[in-house]
């Protein structure tokens, strides 16, 4: 059997595609599927954007198809930035840096104990025949006042993981993949998958 993964993203192919490959799916990237799809992430939720994306994919190839989408949400902040994680600060950021430094500015009055935060990965499959399966990873953590650590990406730097006393950038990659929000979405995927393939 044949299954898109939505995205283009080399990383989440290479994950999604290994989960995938254990149950004998060819998994085939947008690109490799000659799909040119850029859908508008219009969701309010992280479950309907994945879905939106998956969806997107599985009408034009007519082969099932599955997608993530993933974010940063801080409580003080009401769960901002949430599903805007990636283009949080608009114009004004340009890169993963500024965006980290909008948010710690945003949380300067925030004091310790109220700045607890989690990543969050949704993964959406959807099938031709309606059948559509989800699943939500999350890891917790709070945020620092300062950027440490040189791995990761994204909010890595300022993002504190209590029982691993370091930042998700201070982690190293074999690490992080185990405990991730993403490693835990492709987890319960996969559990998922299997009860259906
Ligand atoms: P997506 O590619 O639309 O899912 O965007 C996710 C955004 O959330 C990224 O651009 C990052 O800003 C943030 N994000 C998601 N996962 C992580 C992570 O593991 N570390 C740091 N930032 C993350």
């Amino acid at each position: 059997m044949k299954f898109i993964i939505a995205t283009n993203n080399e990383k989440k192919l290479r994950e999604m595609g290994a989960i995938l490959e254990k149950f004998g799916v060819e998994a085939l990237s947008l690109d490799e599927a000659g799909i040119e799809s850029d859908v508008e992430e219009t969701g309010t939720t992280f479950e309907e954007n994945s879905r939106l994306k998956a969806v997107a994919a599985m009408q034009v190839s007519g082969l099932p198809a599955i997608a993530d989408d993933s974010g940063l949400e801080v409580d003080a902040l009401g769960g901002a930035p949430g599903i805007y994680s990636a283009r949080y600060g608009g114009e004004k950021c340009k890169d993963d840096v500024e965006r980290y430094q909008y948010l710690l500015e945003n949380m300067e009055d925030v004091p310790d104990g109220e700045r607890t935060a989690r990543f969050v990965s949704v993964i959406t499959c959807v099938f031709p025949d309606g059948r559509e399966i989800s699943a939500r990873g999350e890891i917790e953590g709070e945020i620092l006042r300062g950027a440490y650590g040189e791995g990761g990406f994204g909010y890595d730097p300022i993002f504190f993981v209590p029982e691993e006393g370091m930042t998700t950038a201070e982690m190293s990659q074999e690490r992080k993949n185990e405990i991730s929000h993403r490693a835990k979405s492709l987890k319960i995927m996969a559990e998922k998958l299997e009860e259906v393939l």
